[in-house]
């Protein structure tokens, strides 16, 4: 296996960097919506949003090597992610394979432009693992769906345009065989949505309600009864995506730091344990390669997807219980200025909690693997 790069693409590379280097804003605790916008065009602007997307839709036509070798670069320069990473994830990419022309043309570019920001709406208070089972419906009234229900957990419904909402058109047959997605205009009459407070203090949940919101037939994405099969490779690529943001080098360097400021890298228990976070950080780099090789062949693999998200959220967790363990007493601290690092360890610990849940709990990864790979029956 030839793991080396060719001479052009250690040129992007350095292109890439360069760039970087002149660009990555300083790290702003205070980021706005402006700001945050501000850094995705940016990042459009230079050619490296949605790299390897196709030029007609605003991307930049590169190659998925020079995409990935982009992502690598991003982490390194320790880059914020752009603001409109759900719908660059994945809203996009099933627009790409679902959408009509019209749909592409009108939504992507606006998507890399960040004019528009994109939402997510699958989960629902009775249905959230067991997601075939979404209630909110939409019914056939001519030219357009009239929708009604709730949905729950919605990351930035607050500050988003558009809807990329799960819907059931049908009651017949199997449970996943009636559901279809709409592409949603937030701002549409009969959207109400109520932020939900987190235990971090901060608020990018929501639950959003829907009564008599009359979406036209035209921003149907792919078939009626086809939004299962919409869905599920969406979140193929949401899942890869959170596995791909792992920056497990980082939060081991920042293990390191804290470890020798509290004066523990002699204590055994600590030594063998940031030595057990830098393998299963070394295991979680060769999975990414394995999975940049699929996505070189353009293979969608679910069942990589479902084991690195699991692995790569419970390592996550494993770094941030570390920092604050080695913290002590004081890793306890937020909001407090007796807090070590400004309290980034116990904000972290409590933000991480939410990643072995978001994009698929760890159990129903654990299920994925146990089925799909090690051919174990179904409960
Ligand atoms: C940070 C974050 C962001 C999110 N953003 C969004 C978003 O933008 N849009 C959206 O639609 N949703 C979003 N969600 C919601 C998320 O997808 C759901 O919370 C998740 O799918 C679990 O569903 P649930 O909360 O209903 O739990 P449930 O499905 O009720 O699960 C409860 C418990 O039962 C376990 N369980 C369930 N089924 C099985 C099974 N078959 N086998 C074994 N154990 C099982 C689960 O693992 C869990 O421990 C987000 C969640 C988080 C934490």
């Amino acid at each position: 296996m030839d793991l080396s790069y060719t001479p052009e693409e250690e040129a992007f590379r350095a292109k890439v960097r360069k760039w970087l280097q002149d660009n990555v804003p300083a790290h702003d605790q205070n980021r706005t919506l402006e700001s945050a916008r501000a850094w995705q065009r940016k990042l459009h602007e230079g050619g490296f949003l949605g790299a390897a997307w196709p030029k007609e839709y605003g991307g930049a036509g590169l190659s998925e090597m020079e995409q990935a070798i982009l992502n690598e670069e991003m982490v390194r320069a320790r880059a914020p992610q752009p603001i409109n990473q759900m719908a660059i994830w994945w809203v996009g990419p099933a627009l790409m394979k679902h959408g009509t022309e019209e749909q592409k043309k009108r939504f992507i570019p606006r998507i890399l432009t960040c004019e528009e920001i994109w939402a997510t709406g699958y989960s629902e208070p009775s249905s959230g693992s067991d997601m075939a089972a979404a209630r909110t419906s939409a019914v056939r009234d001519g030219d357009f769906y009239v929708v009604n229900g709730q949905k729950i957990w919605t990351t930035l419904a607050h500050i988003s345009d558009w809807y990329f909402i799960l819907v059931r058109t049908s009651t017949e047959g199997p449970k996943w065989a009636g559901l279809t997605m709409l592409l949603m205009d937030l701002k549409s009459p009969g959207v109400s949505i109520k932020p939900i407070k987190q235990i971090d203090g901060g608020s990018e949940f929501n639950e959003v309600f829907m009564t008599d919101v009359r979406v036209p037939v035209a921003n149907r994405l792919g078939d009626e009864g086809q939004g299962w099969e919409v869905v599920s490779s969406a979140l193929v690529n949401e899942r890869s995506g959170i596995a791909g943001s792992i920056r497990a080098d980082q939060s081991l360097e920042w293990i390191v730091t804290t470890a020798r400021q509290q004066g523990k890298t002699r204590d055994p228990n600590v030594r063998q344990k940031i030595a057990d976070l830098a393998i299963k950080g070394s295991i979680m780099r060769c999975a990414g390669l394995r999975s940049m090789t699929d996505s070189l062949n353009q293979r969608l693999n679910p069942h990589l997807s479902a084991a690195m998200k699991l692995m790569g959220t419970l390592l996550v967790q494993e770094f941030s219980e570390t920092g604050v363990e080695l913290l002590g007493p004081y890793g306890c601290l937020m909001n407090d200025s007796r807090a070590p690092f400004e309290g980034k360890w116990s904000k972290q610990y409590l933000g991480d909690r939410s990643m072995t849940i978001a994009g698929g709990t760890s159990e129903v990864q654990r299920n994925i693997v146990a089925q799909r790979v090690l051919g174990l029956p179904r409960r």
